[in-house]
């Protein structure tokens, strides 16, 4: 997991929703299994690619969760927790296993800050 490309994803992702509005809180909400990404280095990675952005003054929130592992032999649909989840299926073994669900990186909801002419603009 390369967290600054993931960041500069978010950081487009953010802007191209905005749409020029100046953001002022993201929620950022990222499958990642054990401990790809550290949130400080996420957190740091967009503070640099929001850079001169109107996301630049941001608040970030990120909620990483497991990706879900489904497995072909006994059906199980274990949360990966840690790396070894993503080859071998936890209850059984078994390594005929499917990453199933986001494993990238969703931006959840935009905060944008309030504009002078319209009193309520939130995503
Ligand atoms: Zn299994």
């Amino acid at each position: 997991m390369h967290e600054t490309g993931m960041c500069d994803e978010i950081v487009e992702a953010v802007l191209r929703r905005a749409g020029g509005r100046r953001v002022a809180a993201v929620r950022v909400r990222a499958a990642f299994a054990g401990h790809e990404a550290d949130p400080a280095v996420v957190e740091q990675g967009f503070r640099v690619a929001a850079a001169g952005t109107p996301a630049q003054d941001a608040r970030m929130e990120l909620v990483t969760e497991p990706p879900a592992v489904s497995c072909r032999d006994c059906g199980a649909r274990t949360p990966a927790t840690d790396a070894l989840a993503l080859v071998a299926c936890p209850p059984c073994g078994g390594v005929d296993v499917e990453v199933s669900g986001d494993t990238g990186v969703v931006v959840e909801s935009i905060t944008y800050e309030p504009d002078v002419l319209t009193s309520e603009v939130r995503s």
